[in-house]
């Protein structure tokens, strides 16, 4: 629902909005189509593969250390602010994590600052190192949070597209080396990728090691579905390329690793003084947050079963997913990671995903989101990818069986 033009203020909320594709020609806002899709499916009674949450709870075990940290008994509960860059066994279960999975050697008091989730951190991140006259590489399609962050910042978004192939989307070599010059002071990475599923080759991560180099800029990587690969798909950080952990910041978070999206617990790793630029807009922005989930995390980040089992247990939900958007028709790009998968609409006669998800509640009783939302306006990948949508199968089986059945109708 567009509000009234008229009585919005100026300020640089609207190169947000511009930037997310949310201001009108008339300077009216409009509500994100992940808002209007989860109200589509809340009004219609659909199915909600468009907002990618689980719809189970992470282990009981990592709520009940919360639930201790403030429980009315304790004695010292986790109730007043923590320090600035997080608790000491949070930052030092990171980098015990770092180190355990990808021989990344971090010390917990000044390569380590957790975060309001990967939100915050990449957020900070932007702030605190980009400005008016310099670009900000992304790929494209992107997590819509990095347009709002950069625009922001006051720099220009510059994007080099993922497009499908036999192989899955993948990145267009060629393309990175022309999209990054003397004036890209970032470059905002994600792997797994999401919307695409994608996880980068460690050829892929090369070339943006040697344009990162060649340009002398940062990069930042969002990891946050680190550990929910499939297939034998390994993530591999930047930070573990050669001479890459020295211009590396490496960004995750709890939510998506223990399905608890809600507890906002996330961190930033990388060299001290990238670390203490970030920190500096950080602790300006939200000081701290979280207190009692971050013990919980700083135990939960030792266990490495909850993650794997998560991983197995999603790789088997995509299968069915993408086994029924096939039997409907789509065709569909199986990921290799995250929660979500892309389906093309145009086998089906559909040549406009934003169209087609505003009817698809009617025509099938299920909601997803169109690929567009995670492009930038009239940008080449937008075109290419205009009759794509996005479904995430972080549901439960039974679910997402009702959802295959629904979606069965447009095959006839
Ligand atoms: C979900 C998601 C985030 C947000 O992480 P929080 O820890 O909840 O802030 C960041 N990046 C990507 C790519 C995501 O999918």
């Amino acid at each position: 629902m567009p509000s009234d033009p008229l009585s919005l203020p100026p300020g640089r909320w609207r190169d947000v909005a511009r930037a997310t594709g949310l201001l009108a020609p008339d300077g009216a806002v409009a509500s994100t189509v992940f808002a209007e899709m989860s109200a589509l499916a809340v009004r219609t009674g659909a199915l909600n593969l468009g907002q990618g949450f689980p719809d189970v709870d992470g282990p009981s075990w990592i709520r009940r250390a919360a639930a201790d940290a403030i429980a009315p008994d304790a004695e010292h509960g986790a109730n007043q602010y923590p320090p600035g860059p997080g608790i000491p066994a949070l930052r030092e279960a990171v980098a015990a994590h770092q180190a355990r999975h990808y021989g990344l050697e971090l010390d917990p008091e000044t390569e380590v600052l957790v975060t309001t989730g990967a939100t915050e951190a990449v957020a900070a991140a932007l702030l605190a190192l980009a400005g008016p006259g310099d670009d900000v590489v992304t790929l494209e399609p992107f997590y819509d949070a990095y347009a709002a962050g950069i625009a922001l910042a006051g720099a220009r978004h510059v994007t080099v597209p993922l497009l499908p192939g036999p192989d899955g989307f993948r990145l267009d070599a060629d393309a990175l080396r022309a999209a990054v010059t003397p004036r890209t002071r970032l470059i905002l990475l994600n792997t797994p990728h999401n919307p695409t599923g994608t996880v980068l080759t460690r050829a892929e991560l090369e070339a943006v090691a040697a344009v990162a180099r060649e340009a002398d800029a940062v990069v930042v990587t969002d990891e946050v579905y680190e550990h929910l690969t499939f297939d034998g798909a390994r993530h591999v950080p930047l930070a573990t390329l050669p001479g890459m952990a020295e211009r590396t910041l490496t960004v995750s978070s709890s939510g998506k690793t223990f399905s608890l999206t809600g507890w906002k617990i996330g961190w930033v790793t990388g060299p001290a003084p990238l670390v203490t630029a970030v920190r500096t807009v950080k602790q300006f922005l939200t000081y701290v947050s979280g207190s009692p989930f971050q013990p919980a995390i700083a135990t939960a980040l030792a266990d490495d079963a909850y993650p794997r089992e998560l991983a197995a247990s999603l790789a088997a939900r995509r299968d069915l997913l993408c086994e029924g958007l096939e039997a409907a028709g789509f065709a569909v790009v199986r990921p290799r990671g995250t929660y979500f998968v892309l389906a093309d609409a145009a086998p089906l006669g559909f040549d406009d995903g934003t169209a087609l998800c505003r009817t698809l509640p009617e025509r099938a009783g299920v909601v997803g989101v169109p690929v567009s939302a995670f492009c930038a306006a009239g940008s080449p990948s937008e075109r290419a990818l205009r009759s794509w949508v996005r479904f995430t199968f972080v549901k439960r089986e039974d679910v997402l069986r009702d959802a295959v059945a629904r979606l069965a109708a447009l095959a006839r």
